[in-house]
């Protein structure tokens, strides 16, 4: 016994122990590290009590049926629904639009026409500069950094449209 208590190091603390009784009740602790645990909780309530709650949680979340939603679970929702309430939930699917293709998630700055304008123009400029052979390293660089907002901006109308599209097509 003494010779697994040397593997084990030294007694585990109150605070050692809540913060590794998640990982103790996983499982996932080594054999000498679970030990200690084990010896702790036998002999501080304190931290029993803490330990059979959490038991009592995770016990509580396992028994939770955990089915996933079937694929088919859209389709079958909406089979169920009567044509008028499916017309009435439109804002509720238009709001299933991914957070990337939102307008709003596209910083202001970006979005701003005039950004968008000056960012064309000056990679139009840069553009026609670097054509005409009288220009620096930079401005394929400006030409590219130009471009950048007006591109997010189709892109991001790209992949709404598409989306759209795909929900007329499923319906
Ligand atoms: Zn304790």
């Amino acid at each position: 016994m003494n010779g697994k208590n040397k593997n084990s190091g030294p007694p585990l603390t109150c605070d050692g122990c809540r913060e590794g009784l998640q990982e103790y009740l996983d499982g996932t602790l080594d054999k000498p590290e679970s030990l200690r645990f084990f010896l702790h909780l036998r002999e501080c309530s304190g931290c029993r009590e803490e330990h059979d709650r959490l038991l009592g949680l995770f016990q509580m979340l396992d028994s939770l049926p955990d089915h996933e939603v079937p694929a088919d679970f859209d389709a079958a929702v909406l089979a169920s629904v009567p044509y008028a309430a499916y017309q009435a939930m439109e804002p509720l699917r238009r709001e299933r639009v991914p957070v990337f293709l939102e307008e709003a998630f596209l910083p202001r700055f970006v979005r701003a026409r005039t950004v968008r304008l000056v960012g064309v123009g000056v990679a139009s400029i840069s553009a026609a500069l670097a054509l005409r052979g009288d220009g620096s390293a930079v401005l394929p660089v400006l030409v590219v950094a130009g471009l950048v907002p007006e591109i997010l901006v189709r892109l991001q109308g790209l992949g709404r449209r598409a989306l759209e599209s795909m929900g007329r097509a499923e319906s």
